[in-house]
């Protein structure tokens, strides 16, 4: 059997499993990427070629440290799904954490595996400018009436009910909509969809998580090209070396060592199907090959690292107008895009307002004070004199 009909008979199995799951009412979800079920309807992908890895392992990639721009479009049906910025920030620090080692969670990996963790030179920031270069938060927010829209072609554009694609050879797109009750979401391997459909969907439930999504950095892992490491005939399917080969996915958070194909398996990578907070490590294997595929199929994502955020406690920022009259428009207007953690004090110290905030450039307020006065307003750590009317 080759690889690709090994991944697509896999797709067939987790397909009739999610069927099993829909009927079964009282059965907690459990996380089943789409990775595969999406594979069955796509078209030729260069990276599920053996012939591919040959010629990968004759690329040097440069180990500089490359950081790639997210965009975040998330396409709601209710008001509840949309996920404030404060997560979005957050999550993106956790994925740059997985990626580069740093996981607090990592002292866990067993000792007869640690010597094969990866450290890959990759980190994440939200996009500071739009394709057409005008600043923006790196967050689209689109409301929608369609239901299960994260599983639906319709997703991926604005007239038909979704949110645009930014351009995916300088972007990675990650949309987070209700992708139904079995799929928690999915990432497309270079060249698996077409370039408007290209990047990685995520259910909303499983990114909005306490503490680490690893959905996220999973179906990443797929889109720099890794995959599943099981395989029902104990073949090696992933392309990777240091990943033994395992029978099945586990789930859950298996608790001892447990073995399938004679090894002992490695059910706590982030390819695997274990919870959240029991998933810790790509292998040095894996991180190889994620860097390759990104130089090889994804070059644009390098080329860019301009578009990101600096040091986003750093931006400047002014008021105006100031003086200003208590209830009318106070416009703060910042260098640049910025997770705005906002507190205005009275001149006694007492808190009267604070807001947290993405802001892109212009974050336009209106508040009543109490009394007119001196205010002192806190934005990230950097303080300015209000005076209200
Ligand atoms: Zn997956």
């Amino acid at each position: 059997m080759n690889v690709k009909k090994a991944i697509v008979n896999a797709g067939i199995l987790f397909f009739l499993l999610s069927i099993w799951l829909q009927g079964m009412t009282q059965l907690p979800r459990h996380r089943v990427c789409g990775f595969e079920l999406n594979d069955t309807t796509a078209g030729d992908s260069k990276i599920f070629s053996p012939i591919h890895q040959e010629l990968a392992d004759n690329i040097r990639t440069n180990r500089s440290s490359v950081t790639i721009p997210v965009v975040f479009h998330l396409v709601y049906k209710n008001v509840n799904e949309n996920i404030p910025d404060q997560v979005l920030v957050r999550q993106l620090e956790y994925l740059n954490r997985d990626f580069n080692g740093l996981n607090s969670d990592l002292a866990n990996v067993p000792d007869h595996f640690k010597n094969l963790v990866g450290r890959a030179n990759i980190r994440f920031c939200l996009a500071s400018r739009d394709p057409s270069g005008f600043p923006t938060s790196g967050v689209v927010r689109i409301r929608t009436s369609m239901e299960r829209i994260g599983v639906k072609e319709e997703l991926h554009y604005t007239s038909r009910g979704g949110s645009d694609a930014w351009d995916t050879e300088r972007y990675l797109n990650v949309w987070i909509a209700d992708t139904g009750e079995n799929i928690v979401g999915f990432g497309t391997a270079p060249g698996q969809r077409t370039e408007k459909e290209d990047g990685v969907v995520i259910h909303r439930d499983y990114l909005d998580v306490k503490g680490p999504s690893r959905t996220l950095t999973h179906e990443v892992g797929h889109y720099l090209g890794l995959f599943h490491m099981w395989n029902d005939e104990c073949k090696d399917v992933d392309f990777v070396k240091d990943t033994p080969a395992q029978e099945y996915p586990y789930y859950g958070c298996p608790k001892k060592e447990r073995g399938t194909c004679g090894n002992k398996d490695m059910f706590m990578n982030f390819m695997d199907y274990t919870d959240h907070d029991c998933m810790y490590f790509f292998t040095k294997g894996q991180v190889h090959r994620m860097e390759k595929i990104l130089a090889m199929y994804r070059p644009g994502l390098m080329r860019v690292e301009t578009n990101c955020q600096t040091d986003k406690r750093d931006a400047e920022f002014i008021l105006f107008p100031n003086p200003w009259l208590s209830g009318s428009d106070l416009t703060i207007r910042f260098s640049n895009p910025v997770l705005m953690d906002l507190q205005l004090y009275n001149a006694a110290g007492v808190l009267v307002f604070k807001e947290k905030k993405l802001v892109a450039r212009d974050y336009d307020c209106r508040f009543q004070l109490g009394a007119s006065g001196v205010y002192f307003l806190a934005i990230n750590g950097k303080w300015q004199r209000l005076v209200a009317l």
